[in-house]
């Protein structure tokens, strides 16, 4: 419900297409009614060329303060410079779940229509930790560290949202056939905690097999639980299945804090020209809306949107239409009333 008090929200523009997206979703939320008290940061490499940080430190304390934001997409450099942005803020608030619906929007045609996947992945562990060195000239050490608390807590949060969104089944994805202590680690606390769960059905699939099987026929699935590096691939691949990275949308979650993205990244090759599409950054904010409790809100920029999709008039080019990011943004603000 809609307060008079203003939510305070850390908001990251980012870069590339980041500020582009960032300033159409930003224009929708505040023709919701509720209102907003921005506190805008700059983050990755324009960051360091204002503050000589990649992450400063009052970036650090609003999230802190505010314990919600909402974050445009932010470079990371590809072997080597610095380290990435959302993984260092992913660790440094303990955002241990990232949290992908994967959903059809009407009026979009995709090889499989109502697909109806979530995504829930361990955001802190795995390959992720960064841990990287080279042993001697031409042998690099990588370190994939899986715990037992770390795969616990992600487990239980995803048999905890089935349960609260009446979702059936849940399967594990891994490669323990080959990583046989860190993936066999991660498999038995899935199954410990789906003990505790008898009404959702409980399954492990292979990785590679898995890709394939979400071709072929995504409808077996409905959630899938999956290790860092696993769910950052399996959710590129997802967004394929309903029309692109420009649409899914994404929330890191921890016990204190939340940021809410878009599964894409800072798409430099379309950067700048008001072409990218930002559905996937607005579902991100219909997400935050909700964790806001601002359920009427997120209601009415959801379907909003769908309608601008259903009527197919004002689309942008990565989903077959015509339309700039902001004259899409134009077309949700029409469609809201
Ligand atoms: P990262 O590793 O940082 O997540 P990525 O390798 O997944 O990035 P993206 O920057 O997400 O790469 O871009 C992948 C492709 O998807 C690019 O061709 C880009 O133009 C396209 N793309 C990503 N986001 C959008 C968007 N919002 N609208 C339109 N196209 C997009």
């Amino acid at each position: 419900m809609s307060t008079s008090t203003p939510h305070k929200v850390t908001l990251i523009p980012g870069d590339g297409i980041g500020p582009e997206v960032t300033q159409a979703v930003v224009r929708i939320l505040e023709a919701t009614g509720v209102k907003f008290e921005w506190e805008r940061f700059a983050a990755g490499a324009e960051a360091f060329e204002i503050y000589g940080e990649y992450i400063p430190a009052d970036l650090y304390d609003s999230i802190e303060r505010n314990k919600v934001a909402l974050k445009g997409p932010v470079t990371t450099p590809v072997g080597g410079g610095f380290k990435s942005i959302n993984v260092t803020l992913r660790k440094k608030f303990d955002l241990f779940a990232n949290f992908r619906p994967i959903k059809n929007l009407p009026g979009l045609e995709t090889k499989w229509p109502g697909v109806d996947l979530i995504i829930v992945r361990e955001n802190t562990e795995g390959e992720y930790v960064g841990l990287e060195h080279e042993v001697v000239p031409g042998v690099v050490e990588s370190i994939k560290v899986i715990t037992d608390k770390g795969s616990t807590r992600i487990a239980k949060f995803a048999f905890d949202y089935a349960r609260k969104h009446g979702r059936k089944k849940i399967h594990s994805i891994h490669k323990a056939n080959i990583m046989k202590l860190s993936d066999g680690l991660f498999l038995r606390c899935a199954r410990r905690v789906a003990e505790g769960y008898p009404e959702i059905l409980y399954g492990e699939h292979i990785i590679d097999n898995t890709c394939m099987q979400l071709v072929m026929n995504p409808f077996q699935y409905d959630t899938l639980l999956l290790e860092n590096l696993y769910g950052d691939i399996v959710s590129d691949l997802c967004a394929g299945l309903v029309g692109g990275l420009g649409l899914v949308p994404g929330a890191n979650l921890g016990h204190e804090c939340a940021i809410f993205e878009a599964v894409h990244g800072s798409a430099p090759d379309i950067a700048g020209q008001d072409i990218a599409n930002p559905t996937a950054l607005l579902q991100s904010a219909v997400l935050m809306l909700h964790h806001l409790n601002e359920e009427a809100a997120a209601n009415k920029v959801q379907k909003a949107l769908e309608a601008v999709y259903a009527e197919r008039k004002t689309l942008t080019r990565d989903v077959g239409g015509k339309a700039g990011t902001s004259q899409f943004a134009d077309a949700v603000l029409t469609a809201m009333g």
